[in-house]
């Protein structure tokens, strides 16, 4: 079978890697001069709405999948229009490019989000702050991503000048969330509606970037975990959602709010490549094809730690610790720029406490308070 893939980054590389030994192949769409699938996956190289590369692309496809959930609605229905099935679907696409959209729907399915108001004007800003109250957080509505477009307001002052530090586009305000940590869950659904979820995960993050990823997630009690679940199994319903999906959750006083939504695998999700019986990236394509889901246990307890801006060298990696499961994208350093991740198992929470810390301090990482 071979499988499309929108998009080249290192979420499609670790999907071609996750479908090899299923005797799969890939081929992408992706525009760029290099992408990190380039080596492991033929390439159409073009950009998402031109319909010469569209043909090319989609030629003896049996079916498309996205690694960003910016991928032009236009683009799936184009491909729909040539005969290939692409999944997740469309709504689910539209819905989570547009940050406004998809917390009027959560909030349609009852699931809590941060109060929130939409911005579509300089004069709306003030209205739209005092209706989530200070502090806030200002979000671009779309092509938001790892904390870029995004201000926190704390005082009346800090709403000078923030339409058009965040570009004059169309904003979301939300209310600030002190919360108590943030979680991720992943979800699976089949095609014929089966649903798998993962063990909660716990996310630390840093100027708005994911920096450690711990799973299962630590004293998560299994009333937290089937919240989570209860929350994804509705919005996967909602959908008739085919593929996995990343919920990504704010805990407050026991309780989950829901952040943002991925109609893809996640970042949060790469330490289910050794911390779980089935990665996410061969969960997700098990599910697109109507294949059975896999096991989503735990292998032990995994740290997935992102390498970011520069990465040390390999040899330097593989030093820290002999235990290390190193994975690097192949892609030029660049300041905030995702280049590798690498994950550690422990047999026990001390265990990979120690191991997290003495890997951190050898390569030089700062690990997130
Ligand atoms: P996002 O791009 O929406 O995932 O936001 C990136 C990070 O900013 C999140 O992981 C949080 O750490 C932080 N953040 C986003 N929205 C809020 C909020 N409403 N309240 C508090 N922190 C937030």
């Amino acid at each position: 079978m071979l499988i499309g893939v929108l998009g080249g980054g290192q979420l499609g590389r670790m999907l071609a890697l996750a479908g090899y030994p299923f005797g799969l192949r890939f081929r992408v769409l992706d525009p760029v001069l290099d992408a990190a699938t380039d080596g492991i996956a033929e390439r159409v190289r073009g950009a998402y709405e031109d319909p010469a590369a569209l043909d090319a692309f989609a030629a003896g496809l049996d079916c498309v999948t996205y690694e960003f959930e910016n991928v032009p609605v236009a683009t799936v229905r184009a491909l729909a229009a040539r005969g290939v099935r692409v999944f997740p679907g469309e709504r689910a696409l539209a819905l989570t490019q547009d940050r406004v959209l998809e917390k009027q729907f959560l909030s349609e399915l009852g699931v809590a989000t941060a109060d929130f108001a939409p911005i579509d004007a300089a004069d709306d800003v003030a209205r739209a702050v005092a209706s989530v109250a200070l502090p806030a957080v200002l979000k671009s509505r779309r092509l938001g991503y790892d904390g870029r477009g995004q201000r926190v307001v704390r005082t009346a002052a800090d709403l000078d000048g923030a339409w058009d530090a965040l570009g004059g586009v169309p904003l979301v305000a939300e209310a600030f969330v002190p919360f108590k940590r943030e979680l991720a869950l992943l979800a699976a659904r089949a095609v014929d509606g089966t649903i798998a979820c993962y063990p909660l995960i716990e996310t630390h993050h840093r100027d708005g970037i994911l920096r450690l990823a711990l799973a299962p997630a630590p004293h998560a009690s299994a009333e937290l975990q089937s919240a989570a679940e209860a929350i994804a199994t509705r919005v996967l319903q909602a959908l008739d959602y085919v593929g996995v999906l990343a919920v990504e959750l704010f805990e407050r006083d026991g309780r989950l709010l829901v952040n943002e939504l991925a109609p893809r695998v996640h970042n949060s999700g790469h330490g289910t490549i050794e911390g779980a019986e089935t990665s996410q990236f061969a969960q997700h394509l098990r599910a697109g094809l109507g294949l059975p889901l896999g096991s989503t246990s735990a292998v032990g307890y995994s740290a997935m730690l992102n390498l970011i801006g520069e990465a040390p060298p390999l040899d330097a990696l593989l030093r820290a610790d002999p235990h290390a499961h190193v994975h690097r994208y192949g892609k030029q350093p660049r300041p905030a720029r995702k280049l590798g991740h690498v994950t550690l198992i422990a047999s026990d929470r001390a265990a990979l406490a120690a191991r997290v810390e003495a890997f951190a301090a050898a390569i030089g990482i700062a690990l997130p308070t």
